[in-house]
Parts: structure tokens; sequence; C-alpha cells
């Protein structure tokens, strides 16, 4: 009988892992870290409950580190078979898993100097030197169509819309001659959205099983053209003289501003101020978002065919070093400055925000989904102060959530996605959402659908 155990992403949004056993082999869909709270990032040091060098297959969804990011432990533990993923996965989860590394490395080192660890010798949970085992192990499947992983594994590749090379995979176990089928939503993207194409629904004829992600399972975006909210706050945030800090992720949402700053530069609807994207991996992650045309919505391929650089603003300054990085610092006349991390658990944005902060005049822009315990969430609910290296910084900027920016579906872009599927699946598991949007999502398909639907639980394994 094949079974499938939820190892993350199960109660919570981050550490995507589930892994397959049917006919004596074993696959793991996903490899993701957990991120948040102390408690969820403390899983990422236990070994997982299956030894990595029994696994036999590995196969992803996207390259969001949540998804991705606890390879390098995984491989490093013992695992040493192929990880299938489509081509701009491929070349995403490169660029992503070095960036990792070198965080990991420089959190521990900061930790250590700084002394705000609870560990006395707070030690990286890999460095770059654990990347190259797990890039040799990546493997080339198709972006969109059939691929078998073996005589017991086959699976169907749908693009998500999420992020580049986002799918959802519908998997066909053939075991004893019988065939079961289990549906990964993989994280379903919006529908009209720019650049990226719409979710599109596994068009399974039998599905077995369903795993959905519930991210936004209790919530709506926030209505509103998405174009004329952010001229709104450009020109709002100029005309005082500030700036706006964007903390987002390289991949993905930064191009998404980019897209639509230009826009708005080329409608004449703000004034041309200079846009720092401060990552040293933003230009490569924008080439990918530009090479990938199998990717591209028909409006981006028109923009694009039409001789522009759709992914471009006027004045535009990449800042790959830490010291281009500080020069930022220097800069006192209006700016928007783009930067990671997202949610802001790391990464450069915690010195813009150090920096700019304290001033009334500034504005903080939250594009994306704000996971419990980072100082994303806290800014999102209204914090007086923000803890950043080891200081209570006063929040005085505007800050401004824009659901419309999100990567993930809202909860009737959930029910849309789900109103695609051909057949009614046999069991629907809610993944990859905290409790309370798990079990919202769970409600609004057993009214809807009338389908028999729970919310995964860490560590449980369900019978396929
Ligand atoms: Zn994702």
């Amino acid at each position: 009988m094949a079974k499938l155990t939820f190892l993350g992403a199960a109660g919570c949004v981050t550490g995507s892992k589930y892994l397959v056993e049917a006919a004596g082999k074993k696959l793991l869909v996903d490899c993701g870290l957990f991120q948040g709270t102390d408690d969820l990032k403390q899983r990422n040091w236990s070994p997982l409950p299956v030894d990595p060098k029994t696994i036999d297959y590995l196969m992803l969804t996207h390259a969001h580190l949540d998804h991705t990011g606890w390879l390098p432990v995984l491989v490093r533990d013992g695992y040493n078979k192929s990880i299938f993923a489509n081509p701009a996965t491929i070349e995403l989860v490169e660029i992503l898993l070095k960036d990792s590394g070198h965080l990991q490395e420089e959190e521990a080192e900061d930790a250590q100097k700084r002394k705000w660890s609870k560990h006395p010798q707070p030690r990286a949970l890999y460095t770059s030197a654990d990347i190259d085992p797990v890039l040799r192990l990546l493997k080339a499947m198709p972006r969109s169509g059939g691929f078998d992983i073996s005589p017991e594994f086959h699976v169907e590749s749908y693009d998500a819309g999420h992020i580049l090379g986002s799918s959802s995979l519908e998997l066909t176990i053939t075991e004893n001659g019988k065939k079961n089928v289990v549906v990964f939503s993989g994280d379903v993207g919006r529908y009209d959205q720019p650049i990226l194409n719409d979710p599109k629904t596994p068009a399974a004829k039998q599905i077995d099983l369903l795993l959905c992600e519930s991210t936004y399972g209790d919530r709506e975006h926030e209505a509103g053209d998405p174009l004329q909210l952010l001229g709104d706050i450009v020109n709002r945030v100029v005309k005082r003289g500030g700036s706006i800090v964007i903390p987002a992720f390289a991949i993905g949402r930064t191009q998404t501003f980019m897209y639509y700053l230009r826009e708005l530069e080329n409608l004449q609807r703000i004034p041309k101020v200079p846009v720092y994207v401060d990552s040293p991996m933003a230009l490569s992650a924008t080439d990918l978002y530009l090479k990938h045309k199998e990717d591209h919505d028909v409006e981006f391929t028109r923009d694009e065919q039409g001789g522009g650089d759709p992914l471009n603003v006027h004045e535009f300054h990449l800042a790959r070093s830490v010291e281009e990085s500080k020069q930022i610092n220097n800069v006192k006349t209006p700016c928007i400055i783009i930067s990671a991390s997202g949610m802001v658990t790391g990464g450069r944005v915690l010195h813009h925000l150090a920096q700019r902060l304290g001033d009334a005049r500034n504005c903080v822009i939250l594009g994306g989904f704000q996971a419990e315990g980072t100082r994303g969430r806290a800014l999102q609910e209204g914090a007086k102060t923000l803890n950043l290296f080891g200081q209570a910084v006063p929040v005085l900027a505007e800050i401004v959530e824009m659901g419309q920016f999100s990567a993930h579906a809202g909860k009737s872009e959930l029910l849309r996605w789900l109103t695609g599927l051909q057949v009614p699946p046999k069991q629907t598991y809610l993944t990859h959402g905290e409790p309370q949007a798990a079990q919202a999502l769970q409600q609004a398909i057993t009214e809807k659908f009338k389908w028999k639907a729970a919310v995964a639980r860490y560590l449980d394994s369900v019978e396929v």
C-alpha cells in the first residue's frame, strides 16, 4: 500500500517535504527549509525521520527555499540520487542555494560576534561548501507534460504561475499493476498577474490524494489596481521627501515591482526616482526571467516583442557588493530600495530598515506573505519598534501592506484552481498554511465541493 508522510509544511508554511513510499521505493517531493519561529527553525537541526540514504528519488515543485533550502543537509546526510526539476527551477536553485549557503555562514558569524544567539557556539546549518554536491544531483525534467522518474513513478507537470518554473505535480504511482494518483498543488500563483502565466489546474482523471497549499486559505488579497496603488504611494512618499523600502526576495517579487515601476514611468504617472535593487543575485534572476520564455504570459511576450526592456526602470542601480549596499545609506533624496529578505528575517534589507524606519517621511511596502515570528509580520501587525542588530529601532515610517503583489493565490483563487479539477479527489489534505488558514480552506472546500478534506499534521502518514 502506498503511503505519504508529511515531513514539513503541515501546520505551517515552511519546510515543505512530502515522502511517498510505494512498491518498496521512496520518493521525496520538495526539501524545504523551516523558517519563522525559533521552534520551527529548530526542526532544521533534527535529522529527518527517514534515513536520507534510503530515499530513491527526489523532485521539486519550485525553487523557493521553503521548498529547496534543506537540500544541502539532506545531501550531506547521505542522499546521493537524482533531484528532478525543470530547467528554470534548476537554474534558480543554483542561485538560491549559493546565496543561502552564504547567508547561513554570515548569520552564524554575526551571532558569534554580537552574541545574540542562545547557543554559546553558534554554527551554520550548512555552508557554501555544502552546495556543489547538491547541484551535481540536479537533473532536468520537462517544464510541462509527462516524465517517467522510474517504473513506479510517473509525473505530469503543470505551470503553477507562482514564480519562474513553479509547478503543480500529478504523480501516478504504479504498484502491483494498480495505479494511484497524488496531486501536489505546489505553491499556487495568482491569476491575471504580469510576466507569468495563470496557474493551470492538473487535468488528472483520477485523484486518490490531493495536497493543496493554503497560505492564504483564510483571506483574500486587498482589492484594487496594483499599478494605481503603487503609483499613489510613490507620489505621496516622494512629495514628502521620503524613500520607499521594499523587502522583497531577488526572485519573483523584485521582477514584479520592476515591471510595475517601469510601467508607471512609461505612463508618466510617477517621477523618475532612482531604484536601487540591493541584491547580488537580482540581476541573474532577472536574466533567467527573461530567458525562460516558456513561462511568459501573452502581455509580457508582447511587451518584449515590442523591443522594450520590460523589467528595467530608467534610473536603475544594482548593488552587488556590501560596500555598494552601504553606500545607499548616503542617498538622502527620494529613492526606492528593493532588498531581501522578503519577510525581513535577514539579508541586506535589515540595514536599510535600521537606517530608514525611524523617519516618518519614509514608507515600507510589504508585498509578500509574512510568516508568524518574522519581523515582517511584526511590522504588518503594527509593531512600534523592530529589533534589528540587537537594538530596538522605532517604527515611524509608514507601513503599507500590498497583497496585490503576493505571489500566492488568495482564498477565492485557490477555490478557482480547485474548481478546475476534473474529478473530486478521494482525500484532500491542506498543507503549507498556518493552522487558521488551513482550517478556513478546509471548511470552504467541504462547503463548496463536499469533498473529504483535512488539515495535514506534521509527521502524520496517510494511505494513498
Ligand atoms: Zn513558493
